[in-house]
């Protein structure tokens, strides 16, 4: 137990909690009726709470955790560099140490088109970066009118007001009043959860959905549209793995059309589906790419943007000041705790470990759980994962809420399997550490089929 914080009673922090904070994506009313669960330590792919139980972390924190809880490496890495210089700003001509490595390292494993990184402190203000960035850059090229950002519904992109406009959650819309003007969206490639429509096969499918960007850029008028954005598999929306045949055709579009092409890599960057980065997964070549979660592990908030070539050489050249940044854009001690994960990851071998060894077990694993009564469909890449409720597994019929079974799997699974996935609607999904041992992972399936099995 961590003896330094967890000096008080779990009843004693719930009430604190319930008293004073406010959690993010929350109904406040109804979690302080149930309390939360307090987290107060954790190593490799364990999280232990305040009473004592341990549970596996199938979601590595919020998709961030890669290297797994406890690496001391990171830890003396960023308190070495609070020593040495806790704070400097990166405006006005200065930089540090940290910053000029973390930029080095991670230009060297990103794609080759990409040779800059923009640091900010989150995925959202990474979105917030490739708005304004991306719109300059149309003004740099004398095209002032392309000023129309593309998403897709049921895209996440962050919780600012613009990275909300880009996303396509309807319920983040319809609480405050966005999308801002200036943000359209077009259909997920989602061939489960769109019913798998009859006479279309999922590749099909991928195509027509992809294809809904080219009459999207016509109706919208070619000469407006600035960028096209999309994770290239959806995570917060869950786990949307796109048919193979969605990407190539979205790359054909964007060559095909005079706007940027951005895969937002903040859940599939760092080696998420198998390879260094969700575009090389897919194949595709963007010209801008926002980062952050699995850019520090998690062990400091960070994000970032890489910028290609394509775009940072107009910009530089002709726009003079770019007035943006944040007072903790390149923060040193995530700059230590950055390069300290990426050192891991590639030390280690972790993106190789996600290929080769964790992404085939889990698909198998998950293959297996696809026969449970409440299941109409498991699915895989790398290392995420998504499992469909249903309540009928004949007619395909689902919860649409109903008892929130979401909500029940999830509580279920936290409570008495001691492990940890989150529920959207009624997809299940996980996205493990990379530290997995093989044995955790079956574990981890065994567990789920487990809490399958209260529900059913
Ligand atoms: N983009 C994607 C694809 C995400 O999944 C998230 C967060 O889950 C964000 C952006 C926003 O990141 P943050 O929560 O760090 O602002």
């Amino acid at each position: 137990m961590n003896q330094q914080t967890n000096i008080r009673s779990t009843a004693d922090y719930q009430a604190m909690d319930a008293a004073h904070h406010w959690h993010p994506f929350s109904d406040m009313a109804d979690l302080n009726r149930k309390g939360s669960r307090v987290i107060s330590s954790a190593q490799g792919v364990w999280l232990t709470d305040t009473d004592g139980n341990r549970f596996i972390d199938g979601m590595s924190g919020l998709w961030c955790v890669n290297v797994g809880y406890g690496r001391e490496e990171i830890v003396e890495a960023v308190a070495r560099q609070l020593r040495d210089l806790p704070y400097y700003n990166t405006f006005f001509q200065c930089t540090h140490p940290a910053a000029a490595e973390f930029a080095e390292a991670l230009a060297n494993v990103a794609p080759p088109q990409m040779n800059r990184v923009f640091f900010t402190n989150s995925g959202s203000e990474s979105n917030d970066t490739v708005f304004r960035l991306a719109r300059v850059y149309w003004d740099c090229l004398g095209k002032p009118s392309k000023k129309i950002f593309i998403g897709r519904k049921n895209g996440y992109h962050g919780s600012t007001a613009t990275a909300t406009s880009m996303g396509g959650m309807a319920a983040m819309h319809g609480q405050s009043g966005l999308p801002f003007n200036g943000f359209a969206h077009i259909d997920q490639p989602y061939w489960y959860g769109e019913g798998r429509p009859e006479g279309l096969s999922p590749e099909e499918f991928g195509k027509l959905r992809a294809k809904q960007l080219e009459a999207k850029i016509d109706e919208l008028g070619e000469e407006n549209v600035c960028a096209f954005i999309a994770e290239p598999i959806q995570g917060a929306g869950g786990v949307i793995i796109p048919p193979e045949s969605y990407w190539p055709e979205i790359q054909r579009i964007c060559n095909e059309r005079e706007i940027l092409l951005i895969t937002d890599e903040v859940i599939c960057g760092f080696g998420r589906t198998g390879s260094w980065w969700g575009a090389e997964t897919y194949g595709v070549t963007p010209d801008l790419m926002p980062i952050a979660k699995g850019m520090t592990s998690g062990y400091q908030p960070m994000g970032g943007v890489f910028i290609s070539d394509k775009v940072a050489g107009p910009v530089m050249e002709k726009a003079g000041e770019f007035y943006h940044g944040y007072t903790y854009s390149g923060h040193p001690a995530a700059c230590a705790a950055g390069l300290a994960s990426l050192r891991i990851l590639q030390e280690e071998k972790l993106v190789e470990r996600v290929r080769d060894v964790l992404a085939p077990r889990m698909a198998k694993l998950w293959a297996g759980l696809a026969d449970h009564p409440l299941v109409g469909e498991t699915r895989t890449r790398g290392f995420l994962g998504a499992i469909e409720l249903v309540k009928n597994k004949e007619t395909g019929e689902r919860f649409d809420g109903d008892l929130g079974v979401g909500g029940m799997a999830r509580d279920l699974s936290v409570g008495k399997h001691g492990l940890v996935m989150r529920a959207v609607g009624d997809t299940m999904i996980a996205s493990p550490p990379y530290v997995m041992t093989e044995e955790e992972l079956d574990e981890m399936a065994a567990r789920a089929r487990a809490t399958l099995d209260d529900l059913a």
